[in-house]
C-alpha cells in the first residue's frame, strides 16, 4: 500500500464480501496481502484470512449475537491507538463496511481522533447471496424496489417496515435468523400475504451454502426443520419464488 511516511498511520475499513475470496475487490485483496495488522470480525471467512502474509498480526474482534467479545468503543480505541502508533491498520469486515457493519462509527472515531481513514467497499451479503442463489433482487416483471433491513430481536417491534414487503418489491433481512418467527408474524400482521415467497440463504458464497424456500407463513417452521445456521439472509418477495415452480403452486394454494 502506497503511503507517505508519517508519524500517524492509517485505518482502512475494508469490505471482505460474503465469503468467497474471488468476490474481494482488487483493492481489498492487495490491502489484505500487504497488511501488517488485520483487525477482523467473525464473519470474515477463513479463506480470506488465509490470504494475509506470514508476518501479519490478526486480531479477532468477533461479535456474536448477545456475546460481544469486544465492545464497539474498544474496537474504535484499538484502531485509533494502532494508527497513532504509526500502523497501517486493515479493519476487515464481512460484506460491505457501511451496510450493517458499524463502519460509520469506526470512520467517525478515526476522524474525531485525526486519524486518516479510507473505506474500501465490499460486496454486501444481500448482493453476494442473491447472485449465488440466482434470485434477482429487482426484476422488470415483479420487483421495482428493494430494501435492506436489520432484523435482530432487539427493537424489532419498534421498527416500521410497513410498505417494504409486498407485491412488486423485495425485502432483504440481515441478522434475522433468530427472530425469523417474529419477522414473519410482523410482516403478515402488516398485511403481507401469508403465501408470499421467502428464500433463506445460509452461508452464501461459501462451501456449505444452502438456499431454502417457503411461503412466509412457513418461515418459522423452515428454520427449525432445516436447522438453519448463521450467517443467513432472508429474502422476501415474488423474486424469491422465481426458480421454484412447486413453491408457486403451494403459494397459490395458500392464497385461496
Ligand atoms: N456488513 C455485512 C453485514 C453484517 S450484519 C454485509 O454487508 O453483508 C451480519 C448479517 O449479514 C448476518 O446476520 C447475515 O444475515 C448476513 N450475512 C453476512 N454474510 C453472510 C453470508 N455469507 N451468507 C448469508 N448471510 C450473510
Amino acid at each position: 500500500m502506497e503511503h507517505a511516511p508519517s508519524a500517524t498511520g492509517k485505518v482502512y475499513l475494508v469490505g471482505a464480501g460474503p465469503g468467497d475470496p474471488d468476490l474481494l475487490t482488487l483493492r481489498a485483496a492487495r490491502l489484505i496481502m500487504q497488511a501488517g495488522l488485520i483487525v477482523h470480525d467473525g464473519l470474515v471467512s477463513e479463506d480470506i484470512l488465509a490470504m494475509a502474509g506470514p508476518k501479519a498480526r490478526l486480531v479477532s474482534v468477533a461479535k456474536r449475537r448477545s456475546r460481544h467479545t469486544m465492545p464497539q468503543d474498544a474496537i474504535n480505541d484499538l484502531l485509533v491507538a494502532e494508527a497513532r502508533a504509526g500502523k497501517q491498520v486493515v479493519r476487515l469486515k464481512g460484506g460491505d463496511p457501511f451496510i450493517f457493519g458499524r463502519g460509520g462509527e469506526e470512520a467517525e472515531a478515526c476522524r474525531a481522533a485525526g486519524v486518516p481513514v479510507e473505506v474500501v467497499p465490499g460486496i454486501t451479503s444481500a448482493l453476494g447471496a442473491s447472485a449465488a442463489a440466482q434470485i434477482p433482487l429487482t426484476h422488470r416483471a415483479n420487483a421495482s424496489m428493494v430494501s435492506f433491513v436489520a432484523g435482530q430481536c432487539k427493537g424489532l417491534t419498534e421498527q416500521d417496515w410497513s410498505g417494504l414487503a409486498g407485491k412488486g418489491r423485495t425485502l432483504v433481512i440481515y441478522m434475522g435468523l433468530a427472530s425469523a418467527p417474529q419477522i414473519a408474524e410482523k410482516l403478515i400482521a402488516d398485511g403481507l400475504s401469508p403465501a408470499m415467497p421467502v428464500a433463506m440463504i445460509e452461508n452464501a458464497t461459501r462451501k456449505a451454502m444452502r438456499v431454502l424456500r417457503a411461503p412466509i407463513a412457513g418461515l418459522a417452521e423452515l428454520v427449525v426443520r432445516e436447522r438453519v445456521k448463521s450467517p443467513a439472509l432472508i429474502v422476501v418477495g415474488e423474486v424469491a419464488g422465481e426458480a421454484e415452480p412447486d413453491l408457486r403452486a403451494l403459494a397459490l394454494e395458500l392464497a385461496q
